[in-house]
C-alpha cells in the first residue's frame, strides 16, 4: 500500500509528517517549479508526469493505492489530471484543500475578481502603488496594465521576464508576520494589495496588515473544482480519511 501525495503546499508537508508518524508508506510529488523547495519528510519525487496519461502510468507502475491531491488551490491543471488518472486506474482520490478566505473578517470589503486580467484592471483603478503577491507565473498578466505603476512585487524565485522600470522586486518566502507585513506596506507606501484566494494562515498577515492600514484588497477567486472529488479541509482529516478506508 502506498499513497501518492501531490504536493507543493504546507498542508501536503504536514500530511507527510502525519503519515510518517503512522508508519504509512507514501511518496510526495513536487512539480519542480521553485529552485530550493521546502521538502516534506519521506520519499520525494520531482517533476511532471507527462499529463493525465503519464500520471496514470505512474500510478500503475508504482502500485499507488490512493492519491491525495494536496496541490495549491490555484494549481488546477494537475488536479484535473489527478481526477482523470485516478478514474482511469480506479485509484481512490481525495482532495486536501484549505478553505478560502471568502468568510474571513473584512472579506466583504474586498474587490473579488475572476481572473488575473481582472485583478490587474482593478489594481490599476484602485491605486498607484500596488503590492503584487500573486506569484511569478502570473506576472505576465500585470506587466502591461501596471507598467506605469509603482509596483512592489513579491515572489519566491526571480521572474524570468524583465520588469517595468518603476517596479520593485522582492524575493522572499513566507510565512510572514503581521509586524513585518505592516512595515513593508508602509515602507513602500502600497495603496492596494493584490492576492489570490489562497486561504490558510501562512499568508494571512498581509490581509490583516492591509485591513489595519485601510489598504484596499483585490482577491482572485478560486476556480470551480470537480464536485465528484471528496474534499478534506486539513491534513489531520485527510489522514483520518485514508485510515478509515484502510488506505494508509
Ligand atoms: P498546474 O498548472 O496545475 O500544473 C501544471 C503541470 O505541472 C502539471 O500538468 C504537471 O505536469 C506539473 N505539476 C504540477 N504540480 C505537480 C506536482 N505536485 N507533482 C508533479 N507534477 C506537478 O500547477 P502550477 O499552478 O504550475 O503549480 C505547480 C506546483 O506549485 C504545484 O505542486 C502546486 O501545489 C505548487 N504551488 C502552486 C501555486 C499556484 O499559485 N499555482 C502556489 C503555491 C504552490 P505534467 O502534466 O507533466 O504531469
Amino acid at each position: 500500500m502506498t499513497v501518492l501525495i501531490l504536493g507543493g503546499t504546507a498542508e501536503a508537508r504536514e500530511l507527510a509528517l502525519l503519515l510518517q508518524e503512522r508508519g504509512a508508506s507514501f511518496t510526495s510529488s513536487l512539480a519542480g517549479r521553485v529552485a530550493r523547495p521546502r521538502l516534506p519528510v519521506g520519499e520525494v519525487r520531482v517533476g511532471g508526469f507527462g499529463g493525465a496519461e503519464g500520471l496514470a502510468a505512474h500510478l500503475r507502475e508504482h502500485g499507488v493505492t490512493a492519491v491525495v491531491d494536496a496541490t495549491h488551490p490555484f494549481a488546477t491543471g494537475i488536479s484535473r489530471n489527478a481526477v482523470a488518472a485516478c478514474a482511469a486506474t480506479g485509484t481512490p482520490l481525495v482532495r486536501l484543500e484549505r478553505p478560502g478566505w471568502a468568510a474571513a473578517p473584512g472579506s466583504d470589503a474586498w474587490t473579488w475578481v475572476g481572473s488575473h486580467a481582472e485583478a490587474a484592471a482593478a489594481a490599476a483603478r484602485l491605486g498607484r502603488a500596488p503590492f503584487l503577491t500573486t506569484g511569478r507565473q502570473s506576472l505576465a498578466h500585470f506587466l502591461e496594465p501596471l507598467a506605469e505603476h509603482t509596483v512592489l512585487v513579491r515572489v519566491v524565485d526571480p521572474p524570468d521576464v524583465p520588469l517595468p522600470a518603476p517596479w520593485t522586486l522582492l524575493t522572499s518566502r513566507g510565512p510572514y508576520t503581521l509586524d513585518g507585513e505592516r512595515a513593508l506596506l508602509r515602507r513602500h507606501a502600497c495603496d492596494v494589495l493584490v492576492t489570490k484566494d489562497s486561504g490558510g494562515a501562512h499568508t494571512w498577515p498581509k490581509m490583516a496588515a492591509a485591513a489595519e492600514l485601510g489598504v484596499p484588497v483585490v482577491v482572485i477567486r478560486r476556480a470551480d473544482r470537480p464536485s465528484a472529488v471528496e474534499v478534506q479541509p486539513d491534513p489531520r482529516t485527510t489522514a483520518a480519511w485514508l485510515t478509515a478506508r484502510g488506505l494508509a
